[in-house]
């Protein structure tokens, strides 16, 4: 075998390409992992890498149960990666500043099993009491203990290092133009730095999965979905919650201090423009919602572009003409979250061929009509 053939080939070095290689190595499995720029260079490094259920239970959807696995076995790995990933398991608080809202979340949850594990539904003093920051707006919460929140590069570095340890190589700088097929079997990865070859390949692209699989023939529906962040300077431990605010804003406090202020969802192709109309409108309700944020600097602004599946669903499982060659990507707003999962039923794939948790739902087939182009 030459230093250009794996095993598996994966492509991509964010959260799910490392996750990939990581949980094929628990396997014994050792994959090559091909990275345009460096490690997290996509939407990985951008996340506010919140580690969120959004309910007690899981339902039977597989969506669900991707989420809830992942969860699990994300906080097993806070536990177990050197260095650690900055887990801060404060849960979230999604707050609530509108009167016909509170009234019908706090109906949904009185009629929820939801109480009588941690779960907490409260309204006005006692939100203030219990997380003093919120501006007063918020005139009710709705508390999730489970919820957390890690360090995106250190997440993925976690999973990528203990790969390595284990045999598994990464080639960064090696941006893939296409993988070619043969006879219904992976023949190609071909690069510009010349071609590779595997008995599998995982593209793990990010939104630019579609263009890696261009050539194959099937049109991936995946699409960027920016958002734009904003950093302000470190400062003491204000909170460990996750905030989820009106109008689809997030906060989180890193553990270095710093506040994650996270936001909507643009459709404007890959244009990693910062524009002043979101920047100065997320500044304001940012403030509104937690008035100490009028006072911070803002450090740093970035954007980061979700990779969204048309029906806002991860697409993971094999090409339906090419059984060797898997997509795993399609997480939208929620692949560090699904990150574990995902990987896991990628290493089953490749290893067994079947899948602890039902994966069909994820297949690419489901978007059948006009699939061929
Ligand atoms: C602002 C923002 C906030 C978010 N917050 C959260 C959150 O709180 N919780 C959560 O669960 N999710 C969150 N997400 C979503 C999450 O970050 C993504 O779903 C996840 O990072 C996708 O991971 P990925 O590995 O599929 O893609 P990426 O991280 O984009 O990785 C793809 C990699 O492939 C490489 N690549 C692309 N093309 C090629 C090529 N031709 N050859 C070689 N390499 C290539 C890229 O350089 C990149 O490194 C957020 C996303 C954004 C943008």
């Amino acid at each position: 075998m030459t230093k250009r053939d794996a095993q598996v080939i994966i492509i991509g070095a964010g959260v799910i390409g490392t996750a990939c290689a990581y949980f094929l190595s628990r396997l014994g499995i050792k994959s090559l992992v091909l990275e345009r720029h460096y490690l997290c260079a996509g939407a990985s490094g951008a996340s506010a890498a919140l580690i969120t259920l959004g309910s007690t239970h899981p339902t039977s959807d597989p969506l669900d149960l991707l989420r809830f696995e992942s969860h699990e076995l994300i906080r097993e790995l806070g536990h177990a990666f050197d260095p650690p990933i900055e887990m801060i398991q404060g849960g979230s608080l999604y707050t609530i500043t509108d009167e016909k809202e509170n009234r019908e979340l706090r109906r949904n949850f009185d009629q929820s099993e939801e109480s009588s594990d941690g779960f907490r539904f409260m309204e006005g003093e006692e939100v203030h009491r219990f997380e003093p920051i919120l501006g007063p707006q918020v005139m009710a919460a709705y508390f999730n203990p489970k919820d957390f929140h890690v360090n995106p590069f250190r997440l993925c570095e976690g999973y990528l290092n203990a790969a390595l340890h284990r045999g598994c190589r990464v080639e960064y700088g090696i941006t893939v133009h296409e993988v070619t097929t043969k006879n219904g079997q992976v023949d190609r990865v071909v690069t510009d730095q010349g071609d590779y070859y595997a008995d599998w390949v995982v593209v793990a692209g990010g939104a630019h999965t579609p263009q890696i699989l261009a050539k194959t023939g099937i049109e991936v529906p995946i699409t960027p979905a920016r958002g734009q962040v904003i950093i302000t300077e470190p400062c003491e431990a204000m909170t460990g919650r996750v905030l989820f605010l009106p109008d689809h804003l997030y906060v989180k406090q890193t553990a270095k201090g710093n506040f994650y202020l996270g936001s909507h969802t643009e459709f404007v192709g890959f244009d990693s423009g910062i524009t002043l109309d979101k920047i100065s409108a997320y500044s304001r309700e940012f403030s509104r919602a937690v008035p100490l944020f009028s006072k911070l600097k803002a450090v740093r602004f970035f954007t980061g572009f979700r990779p969204l599946s048309a029906d806002e669903r991860p697409i993971i499982g094999p090409l339906p003409h090419c059984p060797n060659l898997i997509v795993a990507s399609g997480h939208g707003r929620n692949g560090m979250c699904y990150s574990a999962s995902t990987g896991k039923a990628v290493s089953e794939l490749i290893s067994a061929g079947n899948t602890t948790l039902p994966i069909n739902a994820f297949g690419i087939e489901r978007f059948s009509n006009g699939l061929e182009v």
